[in-house]
């Protein structure tokens, strides 16, 4: 039996068209079929939209969505868009929306956009008029300055839900900002942290304790698991919780009760 045992894995890759991520296919099945003890609850499944390519982009929504329903709940969908449509990004955030997507997701490096581009904040703004999160993927080797960028964009967004995938990456020592901003009565603790990939990179090497501390100035109300499958692996990114110290009421937080207070399930 695993602790703890139902999940919600916030950040999973299922291939929904041919485009395999690693060369391998990895169809939503193939992650199912690896929660042999884990009573897995539900998996949010992410798509990421091309630019300037409007109808790949809604065929990419509409199969999440699709499999949002074929899983009965199972995958959680988040729909994408690129913020450097413009109107039509937003039209498409309205559209998916009322589609059921739980969220947004945006990835400054693969799609190629600063975080800082006014056309970032329009996008996000519409998201959380929608009442949609936006998982961001936040961590770029090419741009220094981009965890400012996101502590600017929720200062600017404070109505928005932004969540920070891989938890800044080797950048992470600059999550603490996270804990001085809550000092502040008008910092609203409107993002959160996802874990995925660098809890099981880290967790059993000489930064795990550096990284869990780092985490912890977060709130462990804030933080979030996932796998980022296929890339990363379910079963070990879990134990990784337990080897970064986490006790049984804080896994539970993390890999459960946190993401079903965003998402609302
Ligand atoms: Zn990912």
């Amino acid at each position: 039996m695993r602790d703890p045992d139902t999940v919600i894995d916030i950040h999973t890759h299922p291939m929904l068209d041919d485009r395999p991520i690693l060369g391998v296919p990895h169809p939503p099945e193939a992650y199912l079929q690896l929660y042999r003890e884990v009573t897995l609850l539900h998996a949010v499944a992410l798509v990421m939209a091309p630019r300037n390519d409007l109808s790949r982009t809604r065929r990419l929504n509409d199969q999440v969505v699709e499999l949002g329903q074929s899983s009965r709940g199972r995958f959680v969908p988040f729909g994408s868009v690129h913020p450097l449509d413009g109107d039509a990004a937003l039209e498409e955030i309205d559209r998916v929306a009322g589609a059921g997507v739980k969220g947004l997701k945006l990835h400054p490096n693969t799609q190629d956009f600063d975080v800082a581009d006014p056309a970032v904040e329009r996008v996000v703004r519409r998201a959380a008029e929608r009442n949609l999160p936006v998982l961001f993927d936040a961590y770029s080797p090419f741009d220094p300055a981009q965890p400012g960028k996101f502590v600017r964009l929720a200062m600017t967004v404070p109505e928005a839900r932004i969540v920070l995938a891989h938890a800044l990456g080797p950048r992470f020592p600059e999550l603490v900002v996270f804990g001085i901003l809550a000092r502040y009565p008008w910092w609203k603790r409107q993002v959160w942290v996802d874990v995925s990939a660098m809890a099981e990179m880290y967790a059993w090497s000489p930064y795990a304790e550096p990284f869990a501390w780092s985490l912890r100035q977060v709130g462990i109300d804030r933080l979030l698991w996932g796998s980022d499958w296929p890339l990363g692996d379910p079963l070990r990114s879990l134990e990784a919780l337990e080897a970064l110290g986490f006790d049984r009421r804080e896994r539970r937080a993390i890999a459960y009760s946190n993401a079903a207070a965003l998402l609302g399930l």
